[in-house]
């Protein structure tokens, strides 16, 4: 039987409408309006793109969006002016800096100054190591729509053999600690794993955020399990344009898996959506107010 479709674009309209409700209840109730301030350095076209649709959808939300656009030459001393401000300042609850950063700028430094109760990129080491505690912390936007996804499949996660390719900060290691604190049994796989398709065939759950495209096939899929593609890669099509496919072969792997999110329409809109929900997150926290039901991990 061929694999549910998870569809993400469906979902992340789900969250947002959710998002946009709680911020209705904040400003109304409370007097209090979500503010999320997005920096960017320089003139990369995909991050100009992000940054712009990150900015939409803050505004369609209901909350109080702000760009900083820097020169490619600004230099980190700025750069940190600018978050100590964004930092102090009482109307913004969530600051991102738009990755990557020029090479003259330390992207480390720069994410340690911003404000962990505002990181609503999850990326501060005191969001990491309070997210590796099992405690209350701000988590990385792509790992929390999978999360988020998955729950809306399975309902508990608890007891399931999940397997994580991928160790990066931003995806793969988060992704296995959220994975571990919903009683998960968490296996991350990466470039050294041995036998990757035997042990990815051991899951139930399967997260692929590796950057290879189509690397996942059927043969690494036990039946019946849900497959959660992260990756993002472009390919050359045979008419000499490009498209955009994921880490997973969706077309082989739909074939035996249950359920499965396609490239693009699957993770990619969750990510903005959870930047919307973590923000809204961070003003209740910042207040004191109850945080959004089924927003956070
Ligand atoms: P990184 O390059 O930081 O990490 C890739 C990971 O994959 C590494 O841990 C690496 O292992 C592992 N890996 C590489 N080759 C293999 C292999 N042959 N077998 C097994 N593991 C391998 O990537 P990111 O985590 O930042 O991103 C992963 C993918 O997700 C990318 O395609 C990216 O574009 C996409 N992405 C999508 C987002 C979205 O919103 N949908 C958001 C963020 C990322 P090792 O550590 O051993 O080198």
């Amino acid at each position: 039987m061929a694999a549910k479709v998870i569809d993400g674009k469906a979902f992340a309209a789900k969250v947002r409408e959710k998002v946009k409700e709680h911020v209705t209840r904040l400003v109304g109730e409370h007097g209090v309006t979500p503010g999320l301030a997005v920096v960017l350095v320089g003139e990369n076209p995909a991050s100009q793109v992000y940054v712009r649709s990150k900015g939409k959808a803050t505004t369609e939300a209901g909350m109080k969006s702000v760009e900083h656009k820097l020169d490619e030459t600004v230099s980190e001393e700025e750069l940190l002016s600018l978050i100590d401000t964004l930092n102090q300042d009482d109307t913004i609850h969530g600051i991102l800096v738009q990755l990557p950063v020029p090479d003259h700028i330390d992207a480390d430094k720069v994410l340690a100054a911003i404000d962990p109760a505002k990181d609503v990129d999850g990326f501060h080491i005191s969001n990491v190591g309070l997210l590796g505690t099992g405690q209350k912390a701000m988590v990385p936007c792509t790992p929390l729509g999978c999360l988020m996804m998955l729950r809306e499949e399975h309902g508990s996660l608890s007891g399931m053999e999940a397997v994580v390719i991928g160790r990066s900060n931003i995806v793969g290691k988060p992704m296995a600690q959220l994975l571990l604190k919903d009683s998960c049994t968490v296996t991350i796989a990466h470039s050294r794993t041995k036998d990757l398709p035997a042990v990815s065939r051991r899951a139930d759950i399967v997260v692929a955020a590796v950057g290879r495209p189509n690397m996942v096939t059927a043969e690494w899929i036990k039946p019946g399990a849900t497959v959660i593609d992260v990756g993002i890669n472009r390919i050359e099509k045979e008419d000499g344009g490009t498209r955009l496919v994921g880490d997973v072969d969706y077309d082989d792997v739909a074939k035996v898996a249950g359920a499965i999110t396609p490239v693009p329409g699957g993770v990619g809109p969750m990510t903005i959506a959870c930047l919307l929900a973590n923000t809204v997150t961070a003003c209740c926290r910042t207040h004191g107010l109850a945080e959004p039901e089924g927003l956070t991990a």
